[in-house]
Formats: C-alpha cells, sequence, structure tokens
C-alpha cells in the first residue's frame, strides 16, 4: 500500500511560503495514494517555472524539460511506456502560452496523460509579467498601464480542442483538488486539470479571500459532465468561478491505433537484431 510517506522526499522547496502551489503538491501525492500508484509507476513532467520544480518536491520518476515543453515530453513517455502513469505539470504561462500548440495537439490525439496547470494568472519565477490568463486591465510588471489584451479561456480552449476530461480545481481546497487530480489519473485519455494557484507574491489582489469567495462546486450545483452544450455554457462563467468536472467523455486513445504499442510496451520490445544502418544511410 502507498503513503504520503512514500512519495515525500528531503529536497527543500523553494516557492514562497504561502505559495499555492503547495496545495497542488499535496493534492497530488493524495490523489495517487488514493488510487493506489506507487513511485516506481508514476513519472512527473514539468517545463520551466515556479510549477516546474514540482518534479523536485515528489518521490517519483521525474523529468524537467524546457519551456512550454511538458506535454512533447509527456506524451513520448506514453508512448515509451503506456503502463506508466504520467503527470504533466506547469503554469499558464508554459502550457497556455509558449506551449499552446502543444496543448491543443495533445487534447485532439488523446494521450492518456494528466495535465495539471498551476493557473495564476501571472509568470511568476520571471518576477511577475502578463501571462496568457491575466484578465485584461490587469497592471503587472509588463503592462503597468493595464493588460490590453484578451485572456485565454483555458476551459473553453480544451472543450473546443476535444480534450476528454475537462477539471478546474482550487489549490486552497485540497481534498476537492485531490478528487479531481485522482479522476482525472484514473481517466482513460488527456485529462485537463487547471487550478486556481495564488501567487502571493505577484498577485496580492488576487489573495485567498478573493477566490473563497468566489469559487464554488459544479456538482453541487447539479452540473452534468457528460453534457458538452452545459459545459460550455459553464466554461464561460466569470460573475462566480466554477471548480470540479466541466466534462467528461470516452473516446479511442492515441496508442489504441497503433497495435504493436498496445500488445507491448515500446520499451519491452527487443530491438537487438534491429538493423538500422539503412535508415540512417537515407539521412546521410
Ligand atoms: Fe508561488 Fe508566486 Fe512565489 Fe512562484 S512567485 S513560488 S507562484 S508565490
Ligand atoms: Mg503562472
Amino acid at each position: 500500500m502507498v503513503s504520503i510517506a512514500d512519495l515525500n522526499n528531503t529536497n527543500w522547496v523553494q516557492w514562497c511560503p504561502g505559495c499555492g502551489d503547495f496545495g497542488i503538491l499535496i493534492a497530488l501525492k493524495g490523489a495517487l495514494v488514493k488510487l493506489g500508484i506507487e513511485p516506481h509507476q508514476t513519472v512527473v513532467v514539468s517545463g520551466i517555472g515556479c510549477a516546474g520544480k514540482l518534479p523536485h518536491y515528489i518521490r517519483t520518476y521525474g523529468f524537467e524539460g524546457i519551456h512550454g515543453r511538458v506535454l512533447p515530453a509527456a506524451s513520448a513517455i506514453n508512448m515509451a511506456n503506456d503502463r506508466l502513469t504520467v503527470v504533466g505539470v506547469g503554469g499558464d504561462g508554459d502550457g497556455y502560452g509558449i506551449g499552446m500548440g502543444h496543448f491543443i495537439h495533445a487534447m485532439r490525439r488523446n494521450y492518456d496523460i494528466a495535465y495539471i496547470v498551476h493557473n495564476n494568472e501571472i509568470y511568476g519565477l520571471t518576477t511577475g509579467q502578463t501571462s496568457p490568463t491575466t484578465k485584461k486591465g490587469v497592471k503587472t510588471k509588463s503592462t503597468p498601464h493595464g493588460n490590453i489584451e484578451t485572456e485565454v479561456n483555458p476551459i473553453m480552449l480544451a472543450l473546443a480542442s476535444g480534450a476528454t476530461f475537462v477539471a478546474r480545481g482550487y489549490s486552497g481546497d485540497i481534498p476537492h483538488l485531490t478528487s479531481l487530480i485522482a479522476e482525472g489519473i484514473a481517466h482513460r485519455g488527456f485529462a485537463l486539470i487547471d487550478v486556481l494557484q495564488p501567487c502571493v507574491t505577484w498577485r496580492k489582489d488576487l489573495p485567498y479571500e478573493l477566490y473563497q469567495k468566489m469559487v464554488y462546486k459544479l456538482e453541487k450545483e447539479g452540473h452534468d459532465p457528460s453534457s458538452f452544450e452545459a459545459a460550455i455554457k459553464k466554461a464561460q462563467e466569470t460573475e462566480r468561478w466554477p471548480i470540479g468536472v466541466f466534462y467528461k467523455t470516452q473516446k479511442p486513445i492515441y496508442t489504441d491505433d497503433i497495435p504493436f504499442i498496445k500488445e507491448e510496451p515500446l520499451v519491452k520490445h527487443d530491438i537487438s537484431n534491429v538493423d538500422i544502418s539503412k535508415f540512417i544511410e537515407e539521412f546521410m
């Protein structure tokens, strides 16, 4: 049986005291415990940013890649060994800015991975610049007169891109977030868990108190996650901030159409007798 202690390590956590990232880390560990997934069966993949440090703080396999490339690395790991649980983690700048193209293609391909986005509406690690989810009019270091761009709506984007599991959590409600992450990991296909994550250093205008006041749970108000139309409607809501599962459906995953991976993970294939010299010659 897996316990939280199995997932802890002794690395010094470098996030600012009070950062919402702590809640996400605790929830991810709780979700893995809930599902009984062993550390050696899990790979946590990140890009660059405050969220990018997460793989350092959990005792699983981990890979910290380059900015915006969480999903290419995560999908490659999933293709190489689809028996592993692959969890991508990153920020809003990493995933919805630099990595936007990968985000859309990963969803339409429906790789079997869970993707947790620490959405704090700012570039935190680079000290407070406007990100793709910063709302119009917000003053940041890079937009001292107010952001003139319209923000990305990741939930709408995910729905439009064919994601099969679309959820939003709040890092200040750890039990709820734990359930969402567990459901996303257990889902067969691409699962987006966008997380409202207070950045206590660079978004002092978005404190925990405001999130506490604004968030509400979709499941408590009778939302039907099997309805695409209902999900679209909820995704556009701004007067209050819905959290929970917006939409969930089943579609074939990417590897379903690749029989030789389906039968046996790529890493188990015997390639000792494979001669690739002719193939290489073609490129010389
Ligand atoms: Fe968290 Fe913001 Fe500090 Fe980054 S800068 S660790 S997001 S509080
Ligand atoms: Mg951010």
